[in-house]
C-alpha cells in the first residue's frame, strides 16, 4: 500500500472555516492589505486568491497594486499610510518586487504588528527565541499538514531541504520548537540522500523538479512538498517525485500533493495571522 495523502486543500477549508467562526465569536472585523508591485501574471493570481479568501472569511481586505515603475519612497509611505490605518490589522507586500526595489527596506517598513507575512527582523527574532509572534504562512501550514498525521515530533529526525528566509529556515526553527532534532540542507550539501534517507519527516521546499526520489527516503516517513514547479506540458508539479516517493513511503508514511498540499494552507495560515494581529490590537 502506499502512504496516506495529507489533503492540504480540506485542511485549509477547516483552518479558514475557524478563522472565520473565531473571528465572528470576538466580534473582529481583521483587515488585509495586500500591494501589489509591477504585473507579473503568478504574484497577481496569488494576490487576488488572498484577497478572495479574506472576502469569503469575512475579513476586510484592500488590495493596492502599482505601475511596475513605483519609486521606493512612495511604496514606504503608502506602507506608512497602511500601519497607521485603524482598519488594516494586517500587512503584506507580494514579492518578487521589480528590481529596482529593496525588498528588505520594504519589509522593515511594515509595522511588526501588522507584518502578517513574518518577514521583517523583528518576527524572525521573535521566531527564533521562541517569543509569541507572526510566523511565515508557508513554513506554518507545513506544522499543520505534519500536525494532522497524528505522528508526535518530539524526538524525531526532520529534514528540511532549503535555507531561504521565508521557508527553510523558519520551517527548521517551526520544527526544532517542536522538539525534533533538525537537519537543514541546501544548494551546497554534499549528499542530500545520506541526510533524507535517515529522516523521519522531509520538508523540501528548493523550487527544482526531481529533488527528492523514491530511493532518498525511508518508508514510513512524512514528506511535505513545498516546491511549486512548471512541467514541460505547462502542469503544475512539485520538488517530489510523488508517485514513486508515495510507493516508497509505504502504508505508514504521509505525502502531501502539489497542487493541493502546501498551497493552499499558505492562504488559510494568512488569514489565521491576520486574526492573530487584529486580536492582539
Ligand atoms: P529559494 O529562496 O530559491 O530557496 C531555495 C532553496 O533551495 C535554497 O536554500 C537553495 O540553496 C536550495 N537548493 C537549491 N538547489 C538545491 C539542491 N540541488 N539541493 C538542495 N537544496 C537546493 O526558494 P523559496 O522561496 O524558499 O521557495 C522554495 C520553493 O517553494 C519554490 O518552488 C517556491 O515556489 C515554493 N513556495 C511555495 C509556497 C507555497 O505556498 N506552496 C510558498 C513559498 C514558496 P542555497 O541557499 O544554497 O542557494
Amino acid at each position: 500500500m502506499s502512504a496516506t495523502l495529507i489533503d492540504g486543500a480540506a485542511i485549509a477549508r477547516a483552518v479558514r472555516a475557524e478563522a472565520a467562526a473565531e473571528a465572528k465569536r470576538l466580534g473582529l472585523r481583521p483587515g488585509l492589505a495586500v500591494i501589489l508591485v509591477g504585473d507579473d501574471p503568478a504574484s497577481a493570481v496569488y494576490v487576488r486568491n488572498k484577497v478572495k479568501a479574506c472576502e469569503e472569511a469575512g475579513f476586510h481586505s484592500v488590495l493596492e497594486r502599482y505601475d511596475t515603475q513605483l519609486a521606493q519612497d512612495a511604496l514606504l509611505a503608502r506602507i506608512a499610510a497602511l500601519n497607521a490605518d485603524p482598519m488594516i490589522h494586517g500587512i503584506l507586500v507580494q514579492m518578487p518586487l521589480p528590481r529596482h526595489l529593496d525588498p528588505h527596506a520594504v519589509i522593515e517598513a511594515i509595522a511588526p504588528a501588522k507584518d502578517v507575512d513574518g518577514f521583517s527582523t523583528t518576527s524572525a527574532g521573535e521566531l527564533m527565541t521562541g517569543l509569541p509572534g507572526l510566523r511565515p504562512a508557508t513554513p506554518l501550514g507545513c506544522m499543520k499538514l505534519i500536525e494532522s498525521t497524528g505522528v508526535p515530533l518530539k524526538g524525531k529526525h526532520a529534514v528540511v531541504i532549503g535555507r531561504s528566509n521565508t521557508v527553510g529556515k523558519p520551517m527548521a526553527l517551526l520544527l526544532l520548537q517542536a522538539h525534533a532534532t533538525v537537519t537543514v540542507c541546501h544548494s551546497a550539501t554534499a549528499d542530500l540522500a545520506a541526510h533524507t534517507l535517515g529522516a523521519d519527516i522531509v520538508v523540501a521546499a528548493v523550487g527544482r523538479i526531481g529533488t527528492l526520489t523514491a530511493g532518498m527516503v525511508k518508508p514510513g516517513a512524512i514528506v511535505i512538498d513545498v516546491g511549486i514547479n512548471r512541467q514541460s506540458d505547462g502542469k503544475l508539479c512539485g520538488d517530489v517525485e510523488f508517485e514513486a516517493v508515495r510507493d516508497r513511503l509505504g502504508a505508514h508514511g504521509h505525502i502531501t500533493p502539489v497542487p493541493g498540499g502546501v498551497g493552499p494552507m499558505t492562504i488559510a495560515m494568512l488569514l489565521m495571522n491576520t486574526l492573530q494581529a487584529a486580536q492582539a490590537r
